[in-house]
């Protein structure tokens, strides 16, 4: 493969976004990793002259579960396939009134309100700890916010994403909690991709489309499935727009993002196990 050919961008979409019919040139790829099967096989194509390489989070035909993904594997399917800079989209509900249905969030930080989610590389005799007080890529999230504008819709540059495990949506109490913590939107899946994409050395940004204002919203109807589902499928559009235009103009160069590891593993190298050492080869290689 050579360097035209490889999918440097990487996109997972999420609810709503499960193929991307924009691409040209396209081949399907059944990827097998260390870590197991990603959601689906994932599509290659060309966008904006550029190779991306596409993946629907949820599987398509929406099969898989936020609780059930296997985060590794997907992040790690996408590194094999040559993706350096990854934007993870997704459905969330918005706990600000400014943040209205239809809108477009990029995050800049994660409150992690999930739990029994698998989302490191690392175990099994490799202690890392990489750093995550910013949480996503500068440069690569203002691309896609500059991106997000040209769609026409409103888009809010930065917040809080609060992560749930679902796949129930809050209560009006924990809806009112995380509002007083200071978040922004609330999502099910956006969290782990960007740890995976912080230890896999990838450049990350999020997403973020507001289908509905959760339920701490006394004037709207209770969050209900059908309803997000029609501005999930608006939204699909807006979705493709943005990284189509994100696909024009990303950043070139080198970045931190890709230097995430150094210094992070302080386990003695003399001690991992043979078979830790081969799982890890792609993500931690050239650093044990
Ligand atoms: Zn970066």
């Amino acid at each position: 493969m050579d360097d035209r050919n490889t999918p440097s961008l990487g996109v997972i979409g999420g609810s709503g976004l499960y193929d991307f019919a924009e691409l040209t040139e396209v081949e399907r790829k059944r990827v097998e990793t260390p870590f197991g099967d990603p959601s689906d096989e994932i599509v290659v194509g060309t966008l904006s002259g550029r190779r991306v390489a596409f993946l629907p989070r949820h599987g398509r035909g929406h099969r898989i579960l936020p609780g059930e993904l296997d985060f590794r594997a997907n992040v790690h399917a996408l590194k094999q396939l040559g993706v350096v800079q990854l934007v993870s989209i997704g459905a969330v509900g918005s706990l600000r009134e400014e943040i209205a249905p239809g809108h477009l969030v990029v995050p800049d930080q994660f409150f992690d309100r999930s739990f029994n989610r698998v989302s490191t590389f690392f175990g099994d005799g490799v202690v890392a700890h990489v750093q995550f007080g910013e949480p996503t890529c500068a440069g690569l999230a203002a691309a896609v916010a500059a991106a997000a504008e040209t769609t026409g819709a409103p888009v809010h540059r930065g917040g809080t994403y609060v992560c749930m495990q679902g796949p129930h949506f809050s209560t009006r109490a924990e809806s009112n909690f995380y509002r007083s913590i200071g978040g922004s939107v609330i999502g099910m899946t956006a969290l782990q991709e960007a740890k995976l994409a912080r230890e896999a050395e990838m450049c990350f940004a999020s997403l973020a489309l507001s289908t509905d204002y959760d339920c701490w919203h006394e004037s709207e109807a209770e969050v209900d499935a059908a309803a997000i589902l029609r501005v999930l499928h608006e939204n699909a559009d807006r979705a493709r727009a943005t990284v189509a235009a994100v696909a024009a103009s990303l950043p070139g160069g080198d970045c931190a993002c890709r230097h995430a590891l150094e210094g992070a593993i302080v386990t003695d190298r003399a001690t991992i196990p043979e078979a830790t050492r081969r799982r890890l080869s792609l993500v931690a290689g050239k650093y044990l």
